[in-house]
């Protein structure tokens, strides 16, 4: 069983590019991290992440629980358990880890020839810009502060396993799959 790591700015069409390859590469799970951010809609506390509170997102870290997180902003912590992936992995699942591309690195340490690395990268900030306003769910600050941080993320692209560029839409989505279904086999 194999980890998945998968980063990207965002906007780049992460969300999109994961929902086409889960339908097509059968036996992936996505890890559930833990957030000290409120649920969003329907979200439950188990299934797309762990809800905790600040203070008890802090305990874990002191015990040493995490096997990487961040704290994008104060008191807004993302991370990874370390019992979450080994529990997923032990069960028989492929593991698709959803991080930023610091815990990508943290996590393709860790884990070693048993993960793959894939950055999502835009064809340009200018499209990216593009496909943030025509979204339409940030506002102009935002999309000036998505833009700055994805700056910052794209120099991280060489220090991925493999780079999947989403330009045109159905070619990403087939080199993706492909890049996934490679690996898996060749590790299986
Ligand atoms: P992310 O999960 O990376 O934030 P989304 O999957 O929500 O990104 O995609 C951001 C927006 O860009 C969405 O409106 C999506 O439909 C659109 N999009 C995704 N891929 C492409 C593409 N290759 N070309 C143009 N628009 C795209
Ligand atoms: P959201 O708040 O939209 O659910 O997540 C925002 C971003 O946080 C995700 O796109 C993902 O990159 C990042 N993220 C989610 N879980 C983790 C995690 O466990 N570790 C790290 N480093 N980043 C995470």
């Amino acid at each position: 069983m194999s980890v998945i790591i998968i980063s990207a700015p965002s906007g780049t069409g992460k969300s999109t590019l994961i929902g086409h390859l889960m339908q097509h590469v059968p036996g992936l799970h996505f890890s559930i991290s833990a957030t000290s951010r409120p649920p969003r809609g329907t979200e439950k506390d188990g299934v797309e992440y762990y809800f905790l509170t600040p203070e008890a997102f802090r305990e874990e870290i002191a015990r040493g629980n995490f096997l990487e997180y961040v704290e994008v902003y104060p008191d807004r912590f993302y991370g990874t358990l370390r019992t979450q992936v080994d529990r997923q992995l032990e069960r028989g699942e492929h593991v698709i880890c959803d991080v930023d591309v610091l815990g990508a690195q943290h996590i393709k340490q860790h884990y070693g020839d048993r993960a793959l690395s894939v950055f999502i990268q835009p064809p340009s900030i200018e499209a990216l810009r593009q496909r943030l306003e025509a979204r339409g769910t940030d506002s102009a600050e935002v999309i000036n502060d998505r833009l700055a941080r994805a700056e910052f993320e794209l120099t991280f692209a060489p220090k991925f396993d493999r780079v999947v560029v989403n330009d045109d839409l159905a070619q990403a989505q087939q080199h993706f799959v492909r890049v996934v279904q490679e690996y898996l086999q060749s590790h299986e």
